[in-house]
């Protein structure tokens, strides 16, 4: 442990705490104690300081405290005679700078300087819940392994963008921050053409070090959400990050005092970080997973040129955090990785298009006998895209044919629908949509590169057998471009979808006699479990019963595993006995009864990743529905933040439960309690998001007006609110039995 970085770091979080209470009391004195201070889009407050104290800051006067705390842990400088090698004063003092810094960027909202604008730059900011929510469950479930925040600014542009790149080929998020010696990353990237923001992967908070705290926001929210845990939770904080999160910080050019103490915050969270510098290490581990601090310098690092040593960089940082890739190479002319997942190509940059409006696309992956496909084929039938006139429309068809001993029929859309991630790999390439509205874009960046309409096939091949090969032994391909084969073969294509969709519609929880359950979340909440049959989707929306089915035949000893129904106990609750049994032994043996169609009755335990919550409301005789994307406080007085909080953890808690917004439209919904009928409230994202969906359902409870009736955030705020709607509107539910 190193004398020099305790003092840097101590030196740092003096200087930024007596910031934050000079900035606060000048804003104070503007503005007043009860102006309010918020990031946008977020339940979470000011997260960093909701996390270590648990205080819900609203407004400027709720500041005081939580920088009086800060204050109370800065440790006085150490004195070169009393100095122990001990890390405490130090990861002190990283608290107290993560609280200066969220309480300085609190202020500047409140005084309308947040996001920074820089020259008629906007940055980032802090990133909000939606998109925390959508990377957490990439987390989650390991597709995205963890994110970089890199601070500072690197030898050159070129080394800058050599080792973004490096990071999102590895699936990391990168987060950008601070500057070095007057330079910043953000400002070398822009410079390189380097489109930045979420659809990229790479989220630019600022040009300040202070900035950086948005990082820590991030992981802290993703540990509430998905931990299940109580903020101020400190401890629960860092083990959630430490084993769940594979994060590090890197620091490009000098280290300043602020830099060191900002550091020593991010280690309070398990993240180790890497100086591009010659600066003293903290090798020592155990707070983090393995060390603390470690120096790379730049120029040491061995290699060719610059570039070389930006890669090797890279390299060692993931060493450094134990960060685990699965390395993806497939034979294409362009980079390929989960970063370019959400790259848009736009009509400036287009090569040519398929699909979209006008024009005709399709997928259609079918399973055939061994001796029918011949692995790695693939054939382009009809003129490739070199003669088409830039920024054009072709016709084409994606016919992929399959073989194995373990591929089943009801496997093919599963397969099929990875489709649109597999191909949004590619630089460069834009999938969207799928089956016959699939739509296709190749970037003139990529095409120039050399990037044919053959590749498609190289990247669905490779793919398939990557992801799927525990089922699939081959795999041919062939691209149709001709107008007339594919307007004949797309027809064929739409018969097959229309037999897939009457075949998911008659697939229902009678029609089988296994559900399959979901532990993924268990990793952090022990007792729960999910189990979803055909009618009832995952409670986080990712995973159907066909998607738990195929999971595990991939995967026999993996997280989805079959439950035999066994004889049944009750046909309106969805009580079945192989599932008790299941859940008793899936669950620590805390739930010994689980109904599937009840919300009153042992309904299903819930874990912090469920779309919806269900609350029973009595005095409206129903239930409302709210949306994780909603931030309202709903009529029962709690948002949906507050309520996962509650419910969250794995529990069993009759009259709430998490649930995915599809099970919405099941005929399976809430059947012990009257079904659809019962809904008073929902959050109107939701109606708005599946208003086709939700039409029909009412159709079918024979109440076509039935939306209508239900409140939202927008008509009833409160319980009274709400009762005199359903008054108003006729509600069935306020003539139905009790719910209780
Ligand atoms: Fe977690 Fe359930 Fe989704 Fe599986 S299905 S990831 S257990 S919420
Ligand atoms: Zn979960």
């Amino acid at each position: 442990m190193s004398r020099y970085i305790a003092t840097s770091a101590i030196r740092g979080a003096q200087g930024i705490v007596a910031e934050a209470e000079k900035l606060l009391k000048a804003a104070t004195k503007e503005m007043g104690p009860q102006t309010s201070v918020a990031f946008p889009n977020t339940a979470y407050h000011l997260p960093v300081i909701l996390g270590f104290t648990g205080q819900q800051v609203k407004t400027l006067g709720e500041l005081e405290p939580v920088l009086k705390h800060a204050r109370g842990l800065v440790p006085p400088l150490p004195r070169e005679s009393l100095w122990l090698p001990y890390l405490g004063e130090t990861l002190d003092a990283g608290v107290a700078t993560l609280l200066a810094e969220e309480a300085i960027e609190a202020i500047r909202f409140a005084k309308g300087e947040q996001p920074e604008k820089n020259d008629g730059y906007v940055y980032n900011g802090p990133i909000d819940d939606i998109q925390m929510r959508s990377w957490g469950i990439q987390m989650v479930d390991g597709r995205m392994p963890g994110f970089a925040a890199i601070v500072g600014a690197a030898k050159s542009n070129e080394v800058a963008v050599k080792i973004v790149r490096e990071l999102q080929s590895k699936g990391l998020l990168v987060f950008l921050s601070s500057s070095a010696n007057g330079h910043s990353i953000v400002d070398q990237l822009r410079e390189a053409g380097i489109e930045l923001g979420y659809d990229t992967f790479t989220v630019p908070f600022g040009s300040d070090t202070i900035s950086t705290i948005y990082a820590l926001g991030y992981a802290t929210r993703a540990a509430f959400s998905f931990g299940g845990f109580p903020p101020g939770n400190v401890r629960e904080m860092l083990l959630y990050n430490k084993f769940r999160c594979f994060a590090f910080a890197l620091a490009l050019g000098q280290v300043d005092d602020l830099k060191y103490a900002t550091a020593a915050g991010a280690i309070n969270y398990g993240f180790p970080v890497i100086a591009d510098t010659l600066i003293p290490n903290i090798l020592p581990t155990g707070i983090t997973r393995y060390e603390h601090v470690v120096s790379v310098p730049f120029d040491d690092i061995p290699g060719k040129d610059d570039l070389e040593r930006a890669e090797r960089l890279v390299q060692r940082c993931l060493e450094i955090r134990g960060v685990k890739v699965k390395l993806q190479k497939i034979n294409i002319p362009v980079a390929y990785g989960p970063a370019f997942e959400g790259e848009v190509v736009r009509r400036a940059n287009l090569r040519v298009e398929f699909g979209g409006k006008g024009g005709m696309c399709f997928e259609w992956l079918s399973m055939r006998k061994m001796e029918e496909v011949e692995d790695g084929k693939i054939t382009l039938i009809g003129p490739d895209l070199d003669n088409a006139p830039a920024g054009s429309k072709m016709p084409l068809g994606i016919r992929v044919e399959v073989a194995g001993r373990k591929m089943q029929p009801d496997f093919e859309p599963v397969l099929e629908r990875q489709f649109h991630h597999f191909v949004n790999g590619a630089e460069g390439i834009q999938h969207m949509g799928q089956r016959d509205i699939t739509w296709l874009r190749f970037a003139n960046a990529a095409t120039e590169k050399g990037f044919h309409i053959k590749h498609l096939g190289d990247i669905l091949h490779a793919k398939l057998h990557e992801d799927f090969g525990a089922i699939v032994d081959k795999v041919q391909i062939t691209l149709y471009t001709e107008e007339p084969k594919v307007q004949e073969l797309i027809e064929q294509a739409r018969q097959v979808y229309h037999e897939r969709n009457v075949r998911m519609a008659g697939l229902t929880d009678e029609a089988v006699d296994t559900f399959y359950s979901c532990s993924l979340c268990q990793s952090f909440a022990p007792t729960h479990i999910c189990v979803i049959n055909p009618e009832r989707v995952g409670l986080c929306g990712a995973y159907n019963w066909l998607d738990c089915k195929a999971s595990y035949e991939i995967n026999p000893t993996g997280p989805n595993q079959p439950v035999k129904k066994g004889s049944i106990v009750d046909p309106g609750k969805g009580e079945w006995e192989g599932v008790n049994q299941f859940v008793f032994q899936n669950s620590q043996q805390k739930a010994s009864r689980f109904t599937i169609y009840s919300l009153m009755d042992s309904p299903m335990t819930t874990c912090g990743c469920c779309e919806c919550i269900m609350v029973v409301l009595p005095e409206a005789n129903g239930v409302m529905i709210v949306s994780r994307d909603d931030y309202s406080v709903t009529p029962f007085g709690a948002t949906f933040s507050t309520l996962a909080g509650d419910i969250g953890g794995g529990n069993q808690t009759p009259g709430m439960m998490g649930h995915g917004k599809w099970y919405i439209t099941s005929k399976k919904f809430l059947l012990a309690e009257g079904g659809f009928k019962r809904v008073v409230w929902m959050s109107s994202i939701l109606k708005e998001a599946m208003a086709d969906e939700l039409k029909e359902v009412c159709q079918r409870e024979g109440d076509p007006d039935l939306l209508d009736k239900i409140a939202d955030e927008k008509t009833a705020k409160t319980l009274e609110e709400l009762v005199a709607f359903l008054q108003e509107k006729g509600h069935p539910a306020l003539a139905m039995p009790s719910i209780l």
